[in-house]
């Protein structure tokens, strides 16, 4: 547990924490109402606010989705195992809250590498007495590692399904970071019967000019905390050998929402694609 773990000769979280640049940890806590952001998170998310102004929308929505997905693994999958890749600064009603609110026995490993969501990671660390969770200071980037971790090999059985959730990080994963390989590497160390639930913002519904402006940057290298847009076409191929979860791949703001409140937000507020689907 590296929260609590003896701090030795690795630096506290909070060295690392460089609050003048904007983080996208701290940029989506600032659009989904909450305090652990600081003044460059803010003017980026405000700046971005200005190009797509309702991004606070697409942050709630792809949060609710984030929960629901989770709801549904646990409750009609079976899932009893999480890997949360791109956690996010905690908040109200994270993985472990939601499935263990289903299923007590749920374990969860959670993953991040930003230091802000290492120094709250202790919020994520409050597990049902029947079930586990844990937090591993790492990139999604270097999937070994987290594989391999002893946090992680501790807390989930890899011979048993596991759900692995990358919800609004693979935006991050730049192309020549090589993104299908990195998910695909996960997948490949998890048993049938596993499951990927992911969320990807799009630039389909932006007007031409714009997306090919998105286009461009992504194909000119995206500057670190900024979004590498991709279309659905892009997206689907995150998914390619499971079998997609019906829906399908749909706006966040309609995947399984018919309890949520009426009128949905329309798929161009919202801008972000998810899809669950289950590994054969
Ligand atoms: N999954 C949560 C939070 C999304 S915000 C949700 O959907 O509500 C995106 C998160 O991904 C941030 O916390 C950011 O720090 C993390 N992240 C971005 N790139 C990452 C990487 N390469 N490795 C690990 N975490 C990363």
């Amino acid at each position: 547990m590296t929260a609590d773990a003896p701090t030795g000769a690795a630096p506290h979280p909070s060295d690392r924490i460089d609050t003048s640049v904007a983080h996208p940890a701290r940029r989506y806590n600032y659009w989904l109402g909450g305090k652990d952001n600081f003044q460059a998170d803010r003017d980026s998310g405000d700046a971005m606010a200005a190009a797509f102004p309702t991004v606070r929308t697409a942050a709630l929505e792809n949060r609710r989705f984030l929960q629901r997905a989770v709801a549904h693994l646990a409750r009609e999958a079976g899932v009893r195992q999480f890997l949360d890749i791109g956690t996010g600064i905690p908040t109200a009603n994270n993985t472990h809250d939601v499935a263990q609110a289903v299923t007590p026995q749920a374990r969860v490993v959670y993953v991040d590498n930003d230091p802000i969501v290492l120094a709250h990671a202790r919020a994520l660390l409050t597990s049902s007495a029947e079930g586990a969770t844990a937090y591993i200071d790492a990139d999604l980037r270097d999937p070994e590692k987290i594989l391999h971790h002893p946090e992680l090999r501790r807390t989930l059985d890899l011979e048993q399904p596991v759900a692995l959730m990358l919800v609004a990080i693979l935006h991050f994963v730049t192309e020549t970071e090589d993104p299908y390989g990195v998910v695909g590497r996960l997948l490949a160390a998890l048993p049938p019967g596993s499951y990927l639930a992911a969320s990807h913002a799009t630039y389909d519904y932006l007007p031409p000019a714009v997306a090919e402006e998105a286009r461009a940057g992504n194909r000119n290298g995206t500057p670190p905390g900024m979004i590498n847009l991709r279309s659905r076409d892009e997206f689907a191929r995150f998914f390619d050998g499971l079998d997609l979860v019906a829906p399908g791949i749909v706006s966040v703001a309609q995947w399984r929402a018919e309890a949520e409140p009426q009128p949905r937000p329309t798929v161009d507020e919202v801008s972000v694609y998810g899809a669950v689907a289950r590994k054969p």
